[in-house]
């Protein structure tokens, strides 16, 4: 089968750098690399400054891994990282001693900063940045206004119980142990969709939803003003992969973000969250793993085409292969 000629991928960062290259070497097994676009609307509700720089962890986890300089066995980062410059900043007592940068990590930091600082929007630092290596896909920020992600969580040692912290801080330092109560979107009023970011939902022949976290990636793509719209109004199919799978989270910590919205960490809660198109949500088709095949039937009460295919993205080849099968189910729409 032949790769559309565009495709939209909503994605955070490590589920979505995963996807994004699955659906890359797709695209290169058929042959249409040169003819296929690839464009990614990147979740940046986890930016923030440190120490003086702008972190964007979710662009930086798809631009390293699509350049093949990310740290595959740790997971995120650069791979042959050092940590001379964190371990100074400790010393001096500047950043957070519990959140470590590598220092090739800090030389992108230094890099985007000196590029916002000059006057330059997200987008275009992100442009910059990225034509360093052929990645086979653009990169966009959903927004150009800095938004951050606030957890407001149960501390027993906060003085009304509650203490509200930058996600990084709920996420990195507390690993999400503390009972999440509600998310925030600091800032999210002002800010709106880049043009770019609406270009490419609107005007690709697909839209797809990464296996990436519901809640702090894709909820918060979606929470910018004008976003959720832009995704109900393309003419494009719109197909989500579930990233739970067997009634768990892949990799990492998702669980707790949907326990604080109230959604089960299941294959067909999250697609009924997420919404069918016909009824006031994003979705037209959701992929479930094989082992969930018995959600099928409760995904498609909810007026989602769905189906069961293997989920699990452990390379190349499985990664290209659940590409291909979300392609294969927007084709069918
Ligand atoms: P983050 O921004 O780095 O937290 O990454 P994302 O928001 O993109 O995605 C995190 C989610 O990706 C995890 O909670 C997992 O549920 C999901 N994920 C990771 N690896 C896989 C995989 O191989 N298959 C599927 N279906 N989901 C995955
Ligand atoms: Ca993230």
């Amino acid at each position: 089968m032949s790769a559309p000629r565009s495709i939209a991928i909503l994605a955070g960062g490590v589920g979505g750098a995963r996807f994004v290259r699955g659906v890359r070497e797709h695209v290169r097994r058929s042959g249409d690399a040169e003819r296929t676009r690839i464009r990614v609307v990147v979740n940046t509700g986890d930016d923030m400054w440190l120490a003086g720089l702008r972190i964007t962890p979710d662009l930086d986890s798809i631009m390293y891994a699509l350049a093949g300089v990310n740290d595959e066995q740790r997971g995120w980062g650069r791979v042959g990282e050092t940590e001379r410059v964190s371990a100074e900043l400790a010393a001096w007592g500047v950043g957070w001693p519990w959140f470590t940068l590598g220092d090739l990590d800090i030389g992108a930091h230094i890099a985007r900063t000196a590029l916002l600082r000059e006057g330059r929007t997200l987008t275009e630092v992100v442009d910059r940045l990225t034509a360093r290596w052929p990645l086979g896909a653009e990169l966009l920020p959903a927004a150009d206004a800095e938004v951050e992600t606030i957890v407001h969580a149960r501390d027993p040692e906060a003085p009304d119980g509650i203490r509200a912290m930058h996600f990084q801080e709920w996420w990195t330092r507390h690993r999400a142990t503390l009972p999440a109560v509600r998310f925030e979107q600091r800032g999210v009023a002002n800010a709106r969709p880049t043009d770019r970011a609406l270009e490419a939902i609107g005007s690709s022949e697909v839209v797809l939803v990464a296996p990436s976290n519901p809640v702090v990636s894709i909820g918060t793509i979606l929470g910018i003003p004008g976003m959720r719209d832009a995704v109900r109004a393309t003419s494009a199919p719109v197909v989500g992969v579930s990233p739970v799978i067997a009634g768990t989270v892949v990799r990492g910590m998702a669980d707790a973000c949907l326990t604080a919205i109230g959604v089960a960490t299941a294959a067909d809660a999250v697609a009924v969250h997420y919404g069918a198109r016909g009824a006031g949500g994003v979705l037209d088709g959701w992929l479930v793993d094989e082992t969930d095949a018995a959600s099928v039937p409760a995904v498609e009460e909810a007026g989602i085409a769905a189906r069961a295919v293997p989920l699990w993205m452990r390379d190349p080849d499985t990664s290209a292969r659940l590409a291909a099968d979300a392609l294969s189910l927007a084709a069918s729409l």
